[in-house]
């Protein structure tokens, strides 16, 4: 992906491709610089003519599909799930196939009069009846008899005989004799023999049903996306037509990898910063936490129980996916610190390792531009040192180690304290 300014026709790449902004006045995308140089912030009427609104909206509406995105793929399984499960065909057992899945309806017949059940266990909500993931039986239905195991059971619907060792709750089991419904993958023994792994088992063929409100609450969910995306499209395409025509023909002008700081100046390091090269490995390295989460979260649903039920797990893969997102904002659109700064006696010198940053921002400012050097305190979350130039404009000092605004500071004011007006300093060389 890149992006040329239309009015520099520097070349945008990678995440910098998404930091141009909107002129509403030009009708093309402009880099900072040029946002604040040429287009005059605006063209007079001041940041209502800025779209990078619409560019950050965009990048929430990622952010917010991303994390909308497995709920509701989980809840449309547990619903296209239960769906299948009541609407399937109940298949004989002699007519039964390894591989597949299958409705299937039968008698329980075991030795053991108790095939399947649970014990209590004690949670925050209070006591819950838990089911085992152990327990095997035979089923027979008349065409056949085939073995059942229960170890990877996914929703079990409460049995027909209370649990002799529920005490607490109204937990159930499952005897011999018991006509049930399963819904089971066909798997086949090492001697060939048919084994059900039942995933879903009731003593109805109906229940559990599907929660329609599971149907409202994907609505919820993706039905205002939809729309969003649709117009995010439009928002975009639109924008991108008009941009192309304004930069077509003209040969972009690629950033300089290789440039160096001056030498004659004393260097003082700054605050670290990530690098292009390091960006990119950053970038690759969430994407992979990213994916793993995923996959782990689906791993651990399909383990075992319905989704409704691993509850911990969502909240768990949550916040690892929010671990995720606010690094990656950080490294899409926090990154750029000057890597050093210098003093002469011409002025203020900054440096940037990242030569994107290197286009976008000032690396020089004169003494005499200075207005003021100020502490901002706006509330609790808005301090910050301010730097105002003679010329109105403002520049965030934060990017500055304390050690350097200290500095700053104190060369700024020697500079313009010091010599009682005499006139422009002399010693400029
Ligand atoms: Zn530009
Ligand atoms: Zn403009």
């Amino acid at each position: 992906m890149a992006q040329v300014c239309a009015r520099c026709h520097t070349e945008f790449r990678g995440a910098y491709a998404f930091g141009l902004y909107w002129c509403k006045v030009d009708r093309f995308f402009v880099c900072r610089r040029c946002w604040e140089e040429s287009c005059g912030e605006g063209h007079g009427s001041g940041a209502k003519s800025l779209s990078f609104r619409g560019i950050s909206a965009l990048g929430i509406l990622a952010i917010i599909t991303v994390l909308a995105a497995p709920w509701a793929g989980m809840i449309a399984y547990d619903y296209s799930v239960l769906r299948e499960w009541t609407a399937a065909p109940i298949v004989p057992i002699a007519d039964l196939r390894v591989g597949q899945t299958a409705k299937v309806a039968g008698v329980i017949v075991s030795n053991s009069s108790i095939v399947f059940g649970g014990r209590e266990v004690d949670t925050d909500g209070g006591w819950v009846w838990s089911w085992y993931a152990t327990g095997s039986f035979s089923v027979t239905d008349g065409s056949g008899t085939v073995f059942a195991t229960m170890e990877r059971w996914w929703e079990v619907a409460p049995g027909l005989h209370l649990a002799p060792n529920a005490v607490r709750t109204s937990g159930t089991v499952y005897m011999s004799g018991d006509r049930v419904y399963m819904m089971a993958n066909v798997a086949s023994r090492a001697d060939g023999t048919l084994v059900l792994v039942v995933r879903i088992l009731s003593p109805s063929p109906a229940n559990p049903e599907p929660d329609p409100i599971l149907l409202a609450f994907i609505a919820l969910l993706v039905g205002p996306l939809i729309p969003l995306w649709l117009w995010a499209g439009v928002w975009w395409h639109g924008r991108a037509a008009l941009h192309r025509r304004a930069v077509t023909g003209i040969p972009p002008v690629r950033i300089l990898e290789g440039a160096y700081r001056n030498p004659n100046l004393s260097w003082r390091p700054n605050r670290k910063s990530i690098s292009v090269g390091q960006r990119k490995y950053v970038a690759i390295g969430l994407v992979a936490i990213f994916a793993a989460l995923v996959y782990l979260t689906t791993f651990l649903l399909n383990l075992h129980e319905r989704s409704d039920e691993v509850a911990s797990v969502l909240v768990i893969s949550f916040g690892g996916l929010m671990l995720v997102v606010l690094p990656t904002l950080w490294v899409l659109y926090g990154g750029g610190l000057p890597s050093a700064v210098a003093f002469s006696e011409r002025g203020f010198h900054l440096w940037y390792d990242n030569p994107y940053e290197r286009q976008l921002n000032d690396d020089f400012i004169p003494w005499a531009q200075i207005a003021k050097i100020e502490f901002v305190d706006a509330g609790r979350y808005e301090k910050y040192w301010y730097l105002e130039r003679t010329t109105g404009e403002g520049e965030d000092l934060e990017k500055l180690s304390a050690e350097n605004l200290r500095a700053l500071t104190a060369e700024w004011k020697r500079r313009t304290e010091a010599p009682p007006q005499g006139g422009p300093a002399a010693s400029d060389s």
